[in-house]
């Protein structure tokens, strides 16, 4: 029952990765980036509330997030195991995503992080702009986008590496490349039953 997060900058192909992987382990992907996306579309209450915030390039404000992850981690589908991407961004939210896992003494098994360079970053989000026209793919929105992930993000991954789950992977590269390198990297039993 792996339980697992994939945590990288903007633009790292988290998100692309976390299709492949989830697929590759039968464990079901949650990406609250893309809730967030469904449900503007949808112009839901929740659509209508995060998106300001997600066009500004902010984070949704927790009280919103946090719920939506409880109630996205309550449903059945996720018993057996589940791969976040995208949650959780702030150690606030580390703190909350404990909670969650403790209520059913779980915990996270794996934390992948992609790493890419910022400069590589802005040229792959600009060029992903042209073809999918997501509205927070602008070179300003982009590296306050950037930024956040500097300043907030980056104490996610330090709180991981401390609890000695976190694996790096170089996010740079053709996709199989990468896709080639998560599987080698969760191939080790350190981190999960062989694959
Ligand atoms: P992403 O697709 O992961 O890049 O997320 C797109 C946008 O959704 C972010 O820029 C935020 O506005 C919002 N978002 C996604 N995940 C979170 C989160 N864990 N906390 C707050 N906001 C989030």
């Amino acid at each position: 029952m792996p339980r697992l997060l994939i945590i990288g900058p903007p633009g790292s192909g988290k998100g692309t990765q976390a299709e492949r992987i989830s697929e590759r382990l039968g464990v079901v992907a949650i990406s609250t980036g893309d809730i967030f996306r469904a449900n503007v579309k949808g112009e839901t209450p929740l659509g209508v509330e995060a998106k300001n915030y997600m066009d500004a390039g902010d984070f949704v404000p927790d009280s919103v997030t946090n719920k939506m992850v409880r109630d996205r981690l309550s449903e059945s589908d996720v018993q057996s195991g589940f791969l976040l991407d995208g949650y959780p961004r702030t150690v606030a939210q580390v703190d909350y995503l404990d909670e969650i896992l403790a209520g059913d003494e779980e915990k996270l098994d794996v934390v992948l992080q992609l790493i890419a360079d910022d400069e590589e970053l802005v040229s792959r989000l600009l060029g992903r702009a042209e073809v999918t026209g997501r509205s927070d793919d602008n070179v300003a929105v982009i590296r306050h986008r950037l930024n956040l992930y500097h300043e907030q993000t980056e104490a996610v991954v330090a709180k991981y590496t401390e609890r000695e789950v976190l694996i790096q992977v170089d996010g740079i590269g053709g996709i199989d490349e990468v896709t080639t390198r998560i599987i080698d990297a969760l191939s080790n039993p350190r981190y999960l039953q062989p694959l």
